[in-house]
């Protein structure tokens, strides 16, 4: 018997017969003697519209506002499914993340949570009852709520199970596991088995949105364990944790279809302090030292803010330019090689007519910039280049 928090996403509990469905995986786990702790998201597109909602009112809708709204959506699902877990004669109660104790920075819309204060949660479980959590949101220490970036319920449920030290925490979602490439994206992905905290941590980083990385990391904090599986089928999902050990050096292929790139010229002085207000707002990039300066891969959903920040210090300090409008591809793994990977890869890239490429390798693995219309090709092709494939034959041997 010990503490298991299990969460679901928003495909999961997407209407009231999934959170039946929901409902009775719950129960189930609370049936072998467990204190479960569930974290939801939002239903289904909820959150996608809430946005919408606020474009159609502002161009740029004040920060603090916009999570006034959004985190409105994953309230809908605890109280339902909540109801859903009484109505089968469960103990149940639901809370927002105010009342779970979670507490965050003030950066709004991607608050990093900073403390978790248990009592109510311990109170609750105490009391025999199954404890329905708000994914996606804090409160400030001045009381203000937050929200923790686009996908930041896997956060909310992996920061509650290291607080709570529990045995296990659940990722139940849409795919039965962590593939080596996005399966919508590349159809002969793999399933993979088990990944340590810092390869999925890797692999989440450079775009496997399958799992957020702040989640990552508050597990790997407390060494809980994870397990990423399917909410609508049985499975042994994929596990993540720190015992996990593979043989193979390369993991998968991650995408990110909606980037742009930032590069800051001649900019000495200026560098550091536009890197360091990038980190004060929680901006996450992949940094490239190049001969022309510093280059920035940035997130679409960032660059009005990035923008922001570069053009405070750009005549003090710095010209840049921008490539707005591109995808990015990258391999994940140790690519033991001193240029001849890349070269390979570029030369791979022309024979499939994929079109202005960069190319560069790190300790990640090798990420490329290529044109929007060709990420999902370029995904395929490294895919099968780097042996990743799923052949049916391959399967039948492990
Ligand atoms: P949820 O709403 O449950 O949080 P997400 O949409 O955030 O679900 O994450 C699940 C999706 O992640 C999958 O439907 C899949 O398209 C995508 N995905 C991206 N990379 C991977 C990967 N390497 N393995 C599995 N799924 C991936
Ligand atoms: N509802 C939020 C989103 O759509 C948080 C989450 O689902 O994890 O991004
Ligand atoms: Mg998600």
């Amino acid at each position: 018997m010990g503490i298991i928090v299990q969460k679901f996403g928003g495909t999961s509990v997407g209407s009231t017969d999934r959170m039946k469905r929901v409902a009775g995986q719950i129960v189930k786990e609370k049936e072998k003697g467990n204190d479960v702790v569930v974290v939801v998201s939002a239903m289904a597109n909820t959150t996608d519209t809430l946005v919408k909602l606020a474009g159609e009112l502002s161009d740029y809708p004040g920060k603090r506002e916009m999570d006034m709204l959004l985190s409105t959506g994953e309230q809908v699902t605890i109280s339902l499914l909540t109801m859903a877990l009484q109505h089968r004669g469960m103990k149940a109660v639901s809370l927002t993340g105010r009342q779970a104790g979670i507490r965050t920075d003030d950066v709004f819309g991607n608050a990093k949570i900073t403390s978790i204060d248990t009592g109510r949660i311990k109170e609750e479980l105490s009391a025999g009852r199954i404890v329905v959590v708000a994914g996606f949101q804090g409160v400030t220490e001045e009381g203000e709520l937050t929200t923790l970036g686009r996908g930041g319920s896997d956060t909310s449920a992996a920061a509650l199970a290291s607080a709570l030290k529990a045995d296990r925490c659940d990722i139940y979602t849409d795919v039965d596991g962590v593939y080596t490439s996005d399966p919508r994206v590349v159809p002969r992905a793999a399933k993979i088995d088990g990944l340590s905290y810092t390869d999925m941590l890797r692999f989440a980083m450079m775009g496997a949105n399958v799992l957020h990385p702040r989640a990552i990391k508050h597990a790997k904090e407390h060494g809980v364990p994870m397990i990423v599986r399917s909410s609508l089928k049985e499975g042994r999902g994929t596990v993540i944790s720190g015992k996990v050990q593979r043989n193979d050096s390369i993991v998968g292929v991650a995408l990110q279809e909606e980037v742009s790139v930032l590069t800051i010229h001649g900019c000495d002085g200026g560098e550091s302090l536009i890197l360091y207000d990038l980190d004060s707002h929680h901006i996450e990039t992949e940094r490239i030292r190049h001969r022309q300066g510093l280059v920035l891969i940035i997130k679409d959903q960032d660059i009005h803010l990035v923008k922001k920040i570069v053009r405070k210090y750009n005549q003090a300090y710095s010209h840049f330019d921008m490539r707005e409008d591109v995808s990015k591809v990258c391999v994940i793994g140790s690519i033991q090689s001193s240029g001849e990977v890349k070269e390979k890869v570029t030369n791979v890239f022309h024979d499939y007519h994929i079109g202005k490429v960069s190319v560069w390798e790190s300790s990640v693995g090798l990420s490329a910039i290529v044109d929007r219309t060709d990420v999902e090709k370029a995904a395929r092709i490294l895919h099968m280049h780097f042996g990743l494939d799923y052949i049916e034959s391959k399967r039948a041997i492990l």
